[in-house]
């Protein structure tokens, strides 16, 4: 009889839906990784208009089309005044697949990946799904990853190491001397830093800096995603940037499990990137106002809380039974430790919604750590 594969029944549904599942019609959800915004309206016409005019329905090139390819390396000039070419892009299903293609380009059976713990919960399952061993490692109390934690994980069996700055599901930004710490370890051990930046855009403390600009050697794979910098997460458009060889090896998968991004996306990500960037500025003054309710409000309840200097979530460090008794009266957090072992402890809570809902939900949160604390 067929069995499934050991790989597929090494990883389990991510424990964030049962949370949802558990909670009732009409709960204030701060469980949810995706900004509350629409999409850029530029994006969404330039979709549109493609789709009218037929120029969406066939398969585009497996790379991408070239003009979205130019607006990405054009970003990344930009922001990081990094030279990217477009032939070195590869726009993917979101930075989902982008992260499965980077490792399923890099990692051989049993070789290590080291990330953050707690950390994004597809490191863990796209590292055994590529037949990986997770090598997770703990933050430092602000919850920033510390360079010499990884430097200390890495073996000769390690394949890559995962930065994501701002993080996932910490908030944390990574101060620049770490960054550049994380592109040295690449250079010296030449081991692969894969850099999760899909939450570039969102920084209120300190700054964005990314590996790829400080790397000597062509270590360093960049994800990125339109998802949380434009808020086009149901689009599914995504990309990842390397040197030719890592590109050529990562397209290779990529054709045969995805052949393109989807046309419609591509028209709209290319306008989002190329268009006013208004909406950017004011979704990250938005996400700032929304995290200083939520951490003030934390810490009134008597929460520790370390202040998140990016993205839309914060990790307060909370007593036994307090996800419990929020999801009983109906607001949703999730359990620190859906995103790894050293996540236990903590909730995370994502403040990618509206400030009423915001304040409801921390009057509740009150109430729910009086009943345990
Ligand atoms: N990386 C991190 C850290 C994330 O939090 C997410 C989504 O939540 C992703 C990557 C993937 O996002 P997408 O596939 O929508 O681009």
């Amino acid at each position: 009889m067929t069995e499934f594969s050991e790989r597929v029944e090494a990883v389990s549904i991510s424990g964030i839906r049962e949370v949802f599942e558990a909670a009732g019609d009409g709960a204030i959800n701060l469980g949810l990784g995706q900004p509350d915004f629409s999409a850029p309206a530029h994006a969404r016409e330039a979709a549109v208009e493609a789709i009218r005019d037929g120029r969406a329905d066939g398969y585009t090139g497996n790379k991408g089309m070239r003009p979205l390819r130019e607006a990405i390396a054009a970003k990344h000039e930009r922001d990081q005044g990094i030279d990217v070419s477009p032939d070195d892009i590869i726009a993917t299903a979101g930075g989902s697949e982008a992260l499965h293609i980077a490792l399923e380009a890099h990692v051989d059976p049993g070789e290590e990946v080291v990330f953050p713990d707690p950390g994004f919960v597809s490191y863990d399952a796209l590292t055994k799904l590529a037949g990986g061993e997770p090598t997770p490692v703990p933050l430092r109390d602000d919850l920033t990853l510390d360079p010499e934690a990884v430097e200390a994980a890495i073996t000769e069996d390690t394949a890559a190491f995962i930065v994501n700055s701002p993080g996932n599901p910490t908030g944390a930004v990574s101060p620049p001397e770490d960054i550049r710490e994380f592109a040295r370890i690449a250079d010296e051990h030449d081991v692969l830093c894969l850099s999760d930046e899909v939450y570039e855009y969102t920084v209120f403390d300190g700054e964005f800096r990314s590996p790829a600009e400080f790397a000597e050697t062509d270590n360093v794979v960049v994800v990125n995603s339109a998802s949380k910098l434009y808020s086009m997460t149901g689009w599914r458009l995504g990309w990842v940037h390397a040197s030719p060889r890592r590109i050529e090896r990562m397209l290779r998968v990529h054709q045969y499990i995805q052949a393109c991004a989807s046309a419609p996306a591509q028209f709209a990500a290319e306008a989002a990137l190329t268009g006013p960037q208004d909406q950017v500025s004011e979704m990250t003054e938005s996400f700032r106002r929304r995290r200083d309710i939520v951490v003030s409000g934390l810490e009134d309840i008597g929460l520790d809380v370390p202040t998140p200097g990016g993205a839309f979530y914060c990790m307060p460090e909370v007593p036994e039974g307090f996800v419990d008794e929020c999801l009983e009266r109906g607001v949703i957090v999730v359990p620190g430790d859906a995103f790894g072992e050293h996540g236990e402890g903590y909730a995370r809570l994502s403040y990618a919604t509206d400030e009423e809902s915001l304040r409801e939900a921390l009057d509740v949160m009150a109430e729910a750590y009086d009943a345990v604390a």
